[in-house]
């Protein structure tokens, strides 16, 4: 396999600071934990080369966070990721560690994350120049090239805020393209987008899928799920409920928890 994921733990606490609640804790920086919320607990997922795998599951039930805890954006508090053979401590990786890692990988976030400041091509470009020393001519080759795929050549010297949702989150799709990674981790890509705009982004997803590009997907986009992905898998309560090539998840649910919201959003 190319990524194995294996038992993912996580938990959020809320604190409340002390000095909201005088006369009860007096020792200075003191905190007092009021709540934990298991948001994962104990996830594991198999990724093999060129699988396309569409996590489903009701809102809250940890999709988003998991994704960020296999790239490190959040730490889990246990887990381990082998990816092409090296093993990672979800947990505790060292920067090298981590920053080897992201190497192989690219992160599509639902907000885009774009410089405001910089132009398409600049957005493309910027992680080449600056993390991997590209010579900007080669930087500029890569990017176009990316920019092409996507559909938006024409508008490499546009800014943010001079196109469209989908056409913003096309360009974030060529930046983790020009990063030439084994595999793109998407959040929930479409779901910032008015309907519209949705399809020109799932088409995009749908050509590189066809590509036989690694792709891991949080999603509310049952097309998607149901005519592109190989397998879905469904996360509820932070744990994988049910995991299946997609057409005989569809077709066939073994659980009635992933029957029930298969109903629900149909
Ligand atoms: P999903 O993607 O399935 O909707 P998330 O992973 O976004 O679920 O969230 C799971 C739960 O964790 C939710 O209850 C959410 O409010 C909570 N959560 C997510 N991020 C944080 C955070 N940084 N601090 C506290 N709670 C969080």
């Amino acid at each position: 396999s190319m990524l194995e994921i294996k038992n993912v733990h996580k938990s959020f606490f809320t604190y409340t600071k002390p000095r909201l609640q005088a006369g009860i804790f007096h020792r200075p920086g003191a905190r007092k934990v009021t709540s934990e919320l298991l948001v994962l607990r104990g996830v594991d997922l198999t990724v093999e080369k060129g699988d396309v795998v569409a996590i489903l599951g009701p809102s809250g039930s940890g999709k988003t966070t998991l994704l960020r805890c296999l790239n490190f954006l959040e730490t889990a508090d246990a887990g381990q990721l082998t990816f092409d053979g090296e093993t990672f401590d979800l947990a505790q990786a060292s920067r090298a560690d981590i920053a080897r890692l992201r190497k192989k990988t690219a992160f599509v976030f639902q907000s885009y994350n774009l410089f405001r400041n910089k132009t398409a091509l600049q957005n493309v470009t910027e992680g080449l120049i600056i993390a991997r020393k590209m010579p900007k001519e080669q930087a500029d080759a890569v990017g176009m090239k990316m920019l092409k795929k996507v559909g938006l050549a024409d508008r490499a010297d546009y800014y943010p805020r001079q196109l469209s949702g989908g056409q913003q989150q096309r360009v974030a799709i060529a930046r983790a393209l020009a990063s030439d990674p084994e595999i793109i981790y998407f959040d929930e890509p479409t779901s910032a987008l008015d309907p519209e705009l949705t399809g020109e982004v799932l088409a995009v997803m749908r050509q590189l899928a066809e590509e036989g590009m690694t792709m891991l997907v949080v999603t509310h986009e049952m097309g998607f799920a149901r005519n592109v992905s190989s397998k879905t898998v469904f996360m509820e309560n932070g744990v994988v409920v049910e995991q299946a090539p997609s057409h005989e998840f569809f077709a066939n649910p073994k659980e009635e928890r992933t029957r029930e919201f298969l109903r629900k959003i149909a």
